[in-house]
């Protein structure tokens, strides 16, 4: 359906006897959108331009605020306080929307179409395809869970990626508790059933951890007080730490915090296989194997590609990536008209190196031959914005001061000249790529990506008719609008007991209840409409006065 519902009427003209209307509706352009998560919400959020036709495809009728997703799985937080319905977000928009909850199955960038699958199956006729047209596609499906082929995984584990999840643990973990309260059970028995086990010690699975041992010791003691000594809590993480993403200090905070909560952090401990009844590890150090009871795992390792996007790596030459490579400017390489972003996506950043001579051109003005440190220092803004590495080396080295960088690039001969020849212009920027980066595969990035393609359609019209854009230094590629640029606004540990760390650009760490404060403020804040933001509060609140929900 309507893919070709809004294509206007140049043509009627034609068959018009010759009376050439004055006014010829133009033709929309058609957008597609697919995924309604963090980048595509954040995109149609941000999208104001009504000479667009959009549709968006999702198998997903609502947004998830996925910060608070961890809150549900004990009850701190209702699952539906953290979803927001995509026609709420629709019918706020002065841009022609359509919205199909479908799951896209096919890419044809030739024929420039899309093939989807229907997805509502409370229907019998769920499952039904079609296919979508297109003038703009945007791929903002995000990724799926990995299990990095570990046997038994899908089988017997839950994850924490999707509301649905959250239930399920939720209902599991209060499930449990009833099963190892009843009477005919041994205590060996009722050990297993409440030994919880958490793969991966990233943010999830630390902050799931947090979030069960608060449960436990604020409502499973008064509930269940025949059972609350027989809980155990297990962290498995195959790296040396938790929390490695984090700043030293939160790492080792949260290291003993979860030491002294009894919860057991097994470090440089790999999961080979789980069964029904058992998990698997052997350590990374000895080699040595276990096997252990366990009545519930969560698997929290980290994402890998759907299968949408592995397909479509194929098809287009990305071969065996982990992500759709895309430039700077957030367009798949090699096409012009579909774009990629959030968690499905990684920008293939420009390297200085290979560029250096086009740079070192642009930057020389006069023509010279060499760079004065004014060339350079006028440059160096344009350079930092095309290639991020710059500003990161620069700040990392603690080198703001452009004739320190130059002073080191010619050595002894800075006591004769400050101008720069090619060969001293490489050797002073000869480190910076080494501070390339992927972006982390945050909802932080995703959002901040959404935001920015929306503005650059906002703009397109006006940037069709000044194709070059502002005069801006150029480097290689394509220059009507700025490449994105993300900016780190810090990052959140919750470690339970009311207790965040937190992380805050200029190496700002802080650690306890005030940042729990904080971590309250901004989430609430963060909320995409005041309905969720409403319903969040009074959960929090709720669960202040009253304790957690545990029926189930
Ligand atoms: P998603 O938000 O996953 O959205 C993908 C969308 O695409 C969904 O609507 C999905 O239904 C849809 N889709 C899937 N397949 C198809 C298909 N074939 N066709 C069409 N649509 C499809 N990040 C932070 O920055 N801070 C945090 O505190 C944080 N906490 C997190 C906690 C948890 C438990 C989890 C799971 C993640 C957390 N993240 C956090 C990470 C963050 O959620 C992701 O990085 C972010 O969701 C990525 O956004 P996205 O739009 O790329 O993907
Ligand atoms: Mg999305
Ligand atoms: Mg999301
Ligand atoms: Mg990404
Ligand atoms: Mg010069």
């Amino acid at each position: 359906s309507g893919s070709h519902g809004h294509i206007a009427h140049a043509d009627a003209t034609a068959s018009d006897g010759g009376h050439a209307l004055s006014e010829v509706i133009p033709k929309k352009k058609k957008l597609v959108l697919l995924g309604t998560g963090w980048a595509g919400m954040s995109f149609l959020k941000n999208l104001n331009n009504p000479t667009y036709e959009v549709e968006i495809v999702s198998p997903r009728n609502f947004f998830v605020f996925t910060p608070l997703l961890p809150s549900v799985t004990c009850g701190k937080v209702e699952a539906r306080s953290i979803a927001e319905p995509i026609r709420n977000i629709i019918i706020k928009k002065n841009v022609d929307i359509s919205f199909s909850e479908a799951e896209c199955i096919k890419i044809d960038p030739q024929n420039k179409k899309i093939y989807c699958r229907a997805t509502i199956d409370s229907h019998s006729k769920g499952g039904e395809e079609f296919a979508v047209d297109y003038d703009y596609l945007i791929i903002a499906v995000g990724a799926q869970v990995n299990t990095f082929n570990t046997p038994g995984v899908m089988e017997n584990c839950h994850f924490l990626k999707e509301i649905d999840d959250a239930q399920k643990i939720r209902k599991n973990v209060i499930d449990s508790f009833e099963k190892a309260s009843l009477p005919s059970l041994s205590d060996e028995e009722r050990k297993k059933i409440l030994h919880f086990v958490i793969v991966g010690g990233g943010p999830t699975g630390v902050e799931f951890a947090a979030e069960l041992h608060d449960f436990v010791n604020e409502d499973v003691v008064k509930l269940y007080p025949k059972v609350k000594d027989l809980v155990k809590i297990t962290l498995l993480e195959a790296t040396d730490h938790i929390l490695n993403m984090f700043d030293k200090r939160i790492t080792n905070f949260a290291e003993n915090k979860f030491g002294r909560d009894g919860i057991d952090v097994k470090l440089g401990s790999m999961v080979t296989g789980i069964n029904e009844n058992e998990i698997s590890t052997k350590a990374r150090g000895n080699g040595k194997t276990s096997s252990t009871p366990y009545g519930m795992v969560l698997w929290s390792t980290g994402i890998g590609p759907r299968p949408l996007i592995k397909e479509f790596m194929k098809q287009i030459g990305q071969g065996n990536r982990r992500a759709l490579a895309t430039d700077e400017w957030l367009r798949v390489e090699g096409f012009d008209n579909i774009y990629a972003l959030g968690d499905c996506a990684t920008i293939n950043q420009r390297k200085v190196m290979e560029d250096i001579a086009e740079i070192f051109k642009k930057a020389d003005k006069d023509n010279s031959g060499t760079l004065t440190v004014k060339e350079f220092q006028e440059t160096l803004d344009d350079i930092c914005e095309r290639y991020p590495q710059v500003e990161l080396y620069l700040k990392n080295k603690q080198k703001r001061n452009i004739v320190d960088l130059v002073k080191e690039a010619k050595g002894d001969a800075a006591r004769e000249s400050m101008e720069l020849n090619i060969e001293e212009f490489k050797a002073a920027l000869s480190e910076v790529d080494s501070q390339m980066k992927n972006l982390p595969a945050t909802a932080q990035v995703a959002n901040q990506q959404g935001a920015y393609l929306a503005k650059c359609f906002n703009r397109m019209e006006e940037c069709e008719k000044n194709p070059e854009g502002p005069p801006r230094f150029r480097g290689t590629g394509h220059h009507r609008f700025h490449p994105f640029r993300y900016r780190h606004l810090g990052q959140f540990a919750p470690l339970g007991g009311e207790q965040t760390a937190a992380e805050l650009p200029g190496d700002w760490v802080s650690i306890g209840h005030s940042s729990q404060w904080l971590w309250y403020s901004v989430y609430a804040s963060k909320q995409v409409s005041w309905r969720t933001r409403a319903l969040v509060v009074s959960d929090w609140l709720r669960r202040f006065i009253f304790g957690r929900d545990t029926s189930g």
